[in-house]
């Protein structure tokens, strides 16, 4: 794998602080849902500063999307959130990762549960099943603290409302819209049962979000009776350095 350049052509605010940015990567080889890349930024002097973000895309010549969460007194995503303007330029190193991925020709159930921005690779796989039209069926269970914090929230709204197969769960945290019948907290056995997915061998889990949030769910999973090896699971922890 080497550094090819790529070009922000557009950008999607999905939330106050999280903005999805639209990259032409010139010389892209493709991916599959669930991968992410490293970003290399440089800057006049020749400093430089690398990190890891999945890819929100599912497979689609050379435009890669990627949705990136402002981190208070970061580094990188301050400037790829807030001052990264069309036709900026960065470096993509990738795809990296070839267990956290769907592929449309696997058959069987998929778990999917993702805790605040971890929702992004997840997003690649719900768009790769809606894109190729695939009958598998998907329960995505989705934690975020509030509202006003769910990204991609029309979409999957839309996509969920087709009634083909995926099913969508918000589960907030800390404050629900009017109305939620779940208690705002943390996700728990309830959650996971309500799917109605229950643990077979064809059934894959895929678990992402910040590190405690990918333990947590994941020793639930396997309290539930989730074969260890049916969950994949991707830690969303600080990068590059
Ligand atoms: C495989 C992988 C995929 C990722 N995909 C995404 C993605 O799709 N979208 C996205 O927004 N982020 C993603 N991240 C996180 C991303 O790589 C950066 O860590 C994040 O953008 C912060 O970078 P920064 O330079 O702004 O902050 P830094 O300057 O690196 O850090 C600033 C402070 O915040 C803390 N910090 C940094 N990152 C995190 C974190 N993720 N969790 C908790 N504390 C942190 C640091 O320890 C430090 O104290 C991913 C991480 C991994 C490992």
């Amino acid at each position: 794998m080497h550094w090819l350049p790529a070009k922000a052509e557009d950008f999607r605010e999905e939330t106050a602080t999280t903005r999805t940015i639209v990259f032409d990567a010139s010389g892209w080889s493709g991916h599959l849902a669930g991968q992410h890349v490293d970003v290399r930024l440089t800057a006049e002097d020749g400093y430089q500063a690398e990190r890891s973000y999945s890819i929100a895309s599912p497979p689609d010549g050379q435009r890669v999307e990627l949705t990136v969460q402002r981190v208070r007194d970061g580094e990188v995503s301050p400037y790829l959130v807030g001052e990264m303007r069309a036709g900026d330029e960065v470096e993509l190193r990738g795809p990296v990762g070839g267990w956290f991925v769907w592929r449309p020709e696997e058959s069987g159930p998929v778990l999917l549960i993702a805790g605040g921005s971890g929702i992004v690779p997840l997003m690649a796989m719900v768009r790769q099943r809606a894109r190729v039209g695939s009958p598998t069926a998907f329960a995505l269970l989705y934690s975020v603290r509030s509202p006003d914090e769910v990204f991609y929230a029309e979409e999957l709204s839309r996509l969920s409302g087709q009634g083909d197969g995926l099913n969508v769960s918000l589960l907030y945290t800390r404050s629900a819209p009017e109305g939620t019948s779940r208690p705002v907290g943390r996700i728990g056995p309830d959650d996971v049962m309500g799917v109605n997915l229950p643990p077979r061998s064809d059934v894959r889990a895929y678990v992402c979000g910040p590190t405690a949030f990918v333990e947590a769910v994941a020793g639930l999973l396997v309290a539930q009776g989730y074969d260890q090896s049916a969950i994949r699971t991707e830690r969303f922890g600080p990068t590059g350095g």
